[in-house]
């Protein structure tokens, strides 16, 4: 097998403490060998190799693994954003407009949109991303986009029950029904995930506990939206039923951080999100003092975080949720592959994937450091590069 090499690595992030100095595994003057899909192996700069890429003493670092996207929808939202930014409040009702855009988009339209939006992904360094239905929310579109999204990843996730559709005002239960019925039908053979937005205004606890063992039962891996508009049950149940992430994590409370810090499943913040409706930020120190796993997403969507930059993301984690810079990025990469539990992704070592971001820049610590600019130089994603920026 030929092996691929990245040459003159100044500092190589691992994520591995085993290959490398402190919690992140960094190794100075490094090269990565590759073969096929995986790392074969972490050497000493100018290892021997078919082909090469020179970083010239730059940084390399796992790709990021986006735990949280919601990629497949038609439609725009710049409008409700801008008025949003001028004062309108923030509800879940919005997903509304872009379900009625999606519903009304062919299938190939919709394939289109999404690829060219993964191909973004990987300009900003993803290299691999969890993506949800939810914006059909009748059985037929919401199958569509789950085959959709199984042509981009094998991390589909069915979020019929992302909201009640317009045709359900007052009826929440029996839409329940139906997503616990027919919808899951449909759409579970294209999927590893089910997912439930355990929210006032959304679904209640009762309700989304019933859309989660509906989802189990059909051979789903399970995660939750909870606690993104106010305190809420969310955590808890999601912890309480194993759910292997709980999604936003904005309003966190005393009980919130002993679940978490007590169970099994990721806390993962969406901090684009909480920029993009002006809420306050979560305390992730609290959530990681007190011993929880967390991961940092895009939630790339039209309606409250229309971001692919990870780094951004990274950066406001730093800033705002009071992460340090390696915690942070850690929870971008190897908190991402827990939050999908995966052992393969979000760390460069001998027998993994060989997913690597090339930045331009000579340590991680620029993503934070230099905010707004783009240094993702080179993307490579199963042995192979996906983006070159120069
Ligand atoms: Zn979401």
């Amino acid at each position: 097998m030929s092996a691929l090499v990245i040459d003159n690595i100044g500092l190589l992030v691992t994520n591995d403490p085993e290959l490398g100095d402190g919690p992140l595994g960094t190794v100075r003057d490094a090269a990565l060998v590759i073969e096929g899909e995986r790392v074969a192996a972490v050497e000493r700069a100018g290892a021997a190799g078919d082909e090469r890429i020179d970083a010239d003493g730059r940084c390399v670092i796992p790709g990021f693994v986006d735990s949280h996207t919601h990629l497949v929808f038609a439609g725009d939202r710049a409008a409700e954003f801008a008025a949003r930014m001028a004062g309108a409040p923030y509800e879940a009702a919005g997903i509304r407009v872009t379900t009625d855009a999606t519903r009304a988009a062919s299938t190939e339209d919709l394939a289109r949109l999404a690829e060219r939006r993964r191909a973004e992904a990987f300009a900003a360094g993803i290299t691999e991303l969890e993506i949800k239905s939810g914006y059909g929310l009748e059985v037929d579109t919401e199958r569509r986009l789950c085959e959709v999204a199984a042509r981009l990843t094998g991390e589909v996730t069915f979020l019929g029950a992302h909201a009640v559709p317009a045709e359900y005002e007052g009826r929440a239960d029996a839409y329940v029904g139906l997503v616990c019925g027919d919808m899951l039908s449909a759409c579970a053979p294209h999927c590893r995930w089910v997912d439930v937005f355990c929210e006032r205004g959304a679904f209640d606890e009762d309700q989304s506990r019933t859309v989660l063992e509906a989802g189990r039962a059909a051979g789903l891996g399970l995660r939750v939206h909870g606690n993104q508009l106010g305190p809420g049950p969310g955590v808890r149940l999601a912890v309480e039923l194993g759910a292997a992430s709980v999604d936003h994590c904005t309003y966190l409370e005393d009980a919130d951080i002993e679940a978490l810090a007590g169970g099994e499943t990721v806390a993962t913040f969406l901090p684009a999100t909480d920029f993009s409706t002006r809420q306050p930020y979560p305390d992730a120190r609290r959530a990681i003092d007190a011993g929880a796993e967390v991961a940092i997403a895009t939630n790339c969507n039209p309606g409250s975080s229309y971001t692919t930059s990870m780094s951004f993301c990274i950066a406001l984690a730093v800033r705002d949720l009071r992460m340090t810079v390696d915690e942070a990025l850690r929870a971008a990469t190897l908190g991402g592959a827990r939050a999908l539990g995966r052992d393969d992704i979000g760390r460069l070592r001998p027998g993994g994937r060989a997913d690597a971001v090339v930045l331009n820049a000579p340590s991680h610590e620029h993503l934070v450091y230099r905010p707004g600019v783009p240094l993702v130089s080179r993307t490579v994603a199963r042995g192979e590069v996906r983006h070159t920026a120069g």
